[in-house]
């Protein structure tokens, strides 16, 4: 296509010809048919023909305008010619030539312009039309997108409807680690860390893999690199080839990961500025994730952290209702149920079941808070709950049950057993001397036993027996098993 000042240079150029072209051939034969041919009829029509070339190639060159001018300068050479004497038939018919080339030249005008016109509004129309096609395209990828981030957004709230119905610590990992795979649906391993505050490491909580058939061999490791970075600069993490990414040392990459990955992305779970863990997905291929995969896991990620803070508030309190605050060991009303769920249990059971109760009550221990004030009374109380917690089983129960008193269940053990289990207790308090303010404490305390099904076959009666136990061995001087 040329352009519009070439189209300009073009006209010019052919103007200029045929003006020169026009002025030429007019001279010439004037002079020509006045000094050497006497008028022949034939070389008028060849001078016509060429007046033709003229007017044709000025329409080309200036249009309508330039044509008519061009049109009208050929009849008026034409005419001088045609004033010299000849045949009065050749003028007519001459004359008529003109004419009929006159109404071609007008009509061939007028022919070019609807030719443009028309040529115009079809060049037009394509361009609306084309805008058009662009303009569908556009809305309809548009829509698409827009399509898409409702099905996110409705997938998302669907998450965190069913998230916010889930409280505690399992089933919130178990859920947060399916969702945030099903929403990126990429990558080939999706896993779950969470810190460990006292070591200060990334422990490895929940992973799941998209397809089983793929020989992905899991090694987590608490000291990952990838995993470290995200924790130090609490800030997501995109690794597009593990094998090119110079943050991270080359030279242990091949030892460090497993030989199957080869991409990543991670983000921190953060609440308030608090990282509470990670969320990672795994690749087997190179640049398996874009940073729309990285936004998305970030805002997932977000929302995971503050379900896990529920979940770990939520365990804080359920822990509260159950220890107690200060020995860490359950609440009475826990120890009751699980006296009641025992018996209930052994009343069913065919086999010779047994266990034995502890009451336990430290000595004198208002005169220790007396004189030694509160706090060293609340050391006393966890030193001793501690001594206890150390001489029973992990299938046994400790409790405190009341001020300064303890209640333990020790599992398939008779009075006898019992009696050397709360021996060992009692010695072992009274061994444990503590100074205070240069004074040397030794503290004791007393002890009831009720064993099952020996001394009652009901709950209550059991925990009366051993109170009653408790006091006899008070009356008996203290420092006692009864
Ligand atoms: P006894 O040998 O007859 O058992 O005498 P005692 O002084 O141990 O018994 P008493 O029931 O008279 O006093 C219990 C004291 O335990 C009263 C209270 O000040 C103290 N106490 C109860 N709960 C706590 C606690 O959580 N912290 C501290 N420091 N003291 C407590
Ligand atoms: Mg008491
Ligand atoms: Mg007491």
């Amino acid at each position: 296509m040329l352009s519009e000042i070439e189209k300009e240079r073009n006209q010019k150029v052919w103007g200029t010809f045929t003006i020169i072209l026009s002025l030429v051939l007019s001279a010439a034969t004037f002079i020509f048919n006045k000094y050497f041919l006497n008028d022949q009829p034939l070389f008028f029509s060849v001078l016509l023909g060429g007046f033709w070339i003229i007017v044709l190639s000025s329409w080309i060159a200036f249009g309508n305008l330039g044509s008519l001018i061009f049109l009208s300068l050929s009849i008026f050479s034409y005419t001088l010619l045609l004033l010299q004497p000849v045949h009065v038939f050749i003028q007519v018919y001459l004359f008529g030539i003109i004419t009929f080339w006159f109404i071609l030249a007008w009509y061939m005008n007028d022919f070019h312009s609807k030719i443009s016109e028309k040529n115009f509004s079809i060049e037009t129309r394509s361009e609306d039309l084309n805008k058009l096609i662009n303009e569908n395209n556009q809305e309809t990828s548009k829509n698409r997108a827009l399509k898409n981030k409702i099905e996110s957004f409705s997938k998302l709230s669907n998450v965190i409807r069913e998230l916010s119905f889930t409280i505690t610590m399992d089933a919130v990992l178990d859920k947060v680690t399916t969702y945030i795979f099903q929403m990126l649906d990429k990558g080939d391993v999706c896993s779950l860390y969470l810190l460990n505050e006292n070591m200060r490491t990334m422990d490895f909580k929940r992973y799941l893999l998209r397809n089983m058939s793929k020989s992905i061999m899991l090694n987590p490791k608490t000291r990952d690199d990838f995993n470290q970075w995200v924790f130090q600069h609490r800030q997501p993490l995109i690794v597009n080839d593990i094998e090119q990414d110079f943050r991270f040392d080359q030279s242990s990459m091949k030892e460090k990961n497993p030989p199957w990955l080869k991409s990543l992305i991670i983000a921190p779970l953060i609440t308030g500025n608090k990282i509470l863990g990670l969320a990672r997905i795994d690749s087997t291929e190179k640049e398996a994730f874009t940073i729309d995969d990285l936004r998305l896991l970030m805002i997932l990620s977000n929302m995971s952290a503050l379900i896990i803070q529920n979940a770990i508030l939520y365990k804080k309190t359920e822990d509260l209702a159950v220890h107690d605050d200060l020995t860490g060991l359950y609440v009475a009303r826990i120890f009751h149920e699980k006296v009641k769920s025992i018996v209930k249990q052994f009343a069913i059971s065919e086999k010779d079941e047994k266990f034995s109760i502890l009451m336990i009550d430290l000595d004198h221990f208002k005169d220790l808070n007396d004189e030694y004030g509160h706090v060293i009374g609340d050391l006393v109380l966890k030193k001793a709950a501690a001594i206890i917690s150390d001489c029973i089983n992990r299938e046994d129960t400790a409790s405190r049950y009341g001020g300064e008193e303890f209640g333990v269940i020790l599992m398939n053990k008779n009075h006898k057993e019992a009696f050397v289990i709360a021996e060992k207790i009692r010695k072992t308090l009274e061994a444990r001397h503590m100074t205070v303010r240069r004074k040397m404490i030794t503290l004791t305390l007393s002890i009831g036993i009720s064993t099952y099904p020996d001394d009652a076959l009901e709950g209550d009666k059991l925990l009366k027996i051993a109170d009653e136990r408790l006091y006899k061995a008070k009356e008996l001087g203290r420092n006692k098993v009864i």
